[in-house]
């Protein structure tokens, strides 16, 4: 089976010589291991600050290992009394086409929905959307909601699910299909971050301010979230994806002191900090998904060899809602 392996660390953007395709000989499940195929694999910018020799919440991908990423699979051969062939799972196991572990590190699925939906709206991205919006964002029906990096996998099922939650949802993105997209499944007012000046066409988007910000990128849409901030307004800080491949930190938003005189309540997290949620997320989102109140757009790359470039796409906007390798 075939794996891919961080091989040199990327200094700025990453590139497709940062890493490698190896074939590994897959030993036999001993007692207590099952053997998995994985059918689909999940790239995510998080993945960036692993590649990073550094202390961080994560330890750092270790060179000339299979990179960590999610994946599901199926359970080809089991000697763990849990597993059976058959079964569907999810594991963080690595970017490999097949792999031998105990059962511990392996979560069986339902099923009854597409099995990639797992890495999604049903997955780490959609746990990172959910609980964050709920825990951090205390929404309220009419609160005004912008979310940046909008056409994205948890940013396009935050947007969805503020107007579950009765907002008004302003979203940002840098094309316009991802817009197109976005206004068709709900969102009141949409901004292409690409065009004319961010500032003014937020203010224009949203004339009385916002109540939430859902931060994915950091950088100017960040000072852009505290220049049109009402009172009281709270800001989830996801993610800052516009800075992940800085050679140099870049400077911080020029404005922080509204924070004061505007009481903006601004918080960072990590998706696993919220694990309590982690049953009423899987119930609540299951049924969303099953009614059609969320739904999510996904962008494909075929074969394991291909996992560098779908990571890559992830910093040039490529893929619209979530990006997934699909395994031959
Ligand atoms: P996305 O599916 O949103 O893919 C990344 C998108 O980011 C791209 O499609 C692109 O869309 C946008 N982007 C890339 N570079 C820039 C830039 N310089 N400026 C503005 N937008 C940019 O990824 P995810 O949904 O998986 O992740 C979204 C964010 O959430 C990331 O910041 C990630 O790190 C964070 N995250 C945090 C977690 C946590 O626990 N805190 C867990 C999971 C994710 P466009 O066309 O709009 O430019």
């Amino acid at each position: 089976a075939r794996e891919i392996r961080l091989k040199s660390r990327p200094v700025g953007m990453p590139e497709a010589a940062n890493f490698e395709v190896v074939t590994v000989e897959l030993k036999d499940p001993g007692p207590g291991e099952v053997l998995v195929r994985n059918g689909w694999m999940s790239v995510d910018p998080y993945m960036r600050g692993r590649m990073y020799d550094r202390p961080s919440y994560v330890p750092p991908f270790a060179l000339g290992e299979a990179l960590q990423g999610g994946a599901v699979g199926t359970v080809v051969k089991s000697n763990d009394p849990n597993f059976a062939a058959g079964d569907l799972v999810e594991s963080n196991l690595g970017w490999r086409e097949a792999f031998v572990s105990t059962g511990a590190p392996l979560t069986k699925l339902a099923g009854g929905v597409p099995p990639q939906a797992y890495l999604g709206v049903l997955g780490m991205p959609g746990m990172t959307a959910y609980t964050s919006f709920h825990r951090i964002g205390d929404p309220k029906p009419g609160n005004v909601v912008f979310v940046s990096g909008a056409g994205g996998a948890v940013g396009s099922t935050v947007c969805q699910i503020a107007k579950i939650r009765e907002c008004t949802v302003v979203a940002s993105a840098g094309s316009d299909e991802k817009l197109d997209w976005l206004k068709s499944v709900g969102v009141d007012e949409v901004v292409n971050y690409k065009k004319g000046n961010l500032l003014e066409n937020v203010r224009k988007a949203a004339p009385k301010g916002i109540d939430i910000y859902f931060d994915n990128v950091g950088g100017e849409h960040l000072e852009v979230a505290l220049e049109v901030a009402r009172p009281w307004a709270r800001f989830i800080e996801c993610g800052m994806i516009s800075v992940y491949n800085d050679k140099e930190p870049s400077p911080g938003p020029r404005n922080m002191p509204y924070i004061v005189g505007k009481r903006i309540k601004m918080q960072g997290f990590i998706v696993f900090d919220f694990i309590d949620m982690r049953e009423q997320f899987i119930t609540e989102m299951t049924q969303w998904v099953k009614d059609g109140r969320i739904k999510w757009q996904e962008t494909i790359e075929n074969g394991i060899e291909n996992a560098p470039k779908a990571f890559l796409t992830l910093f040039s906007g490529g893929n619209a809602g979530k990006m997934l390798v699909k395994l031959d």
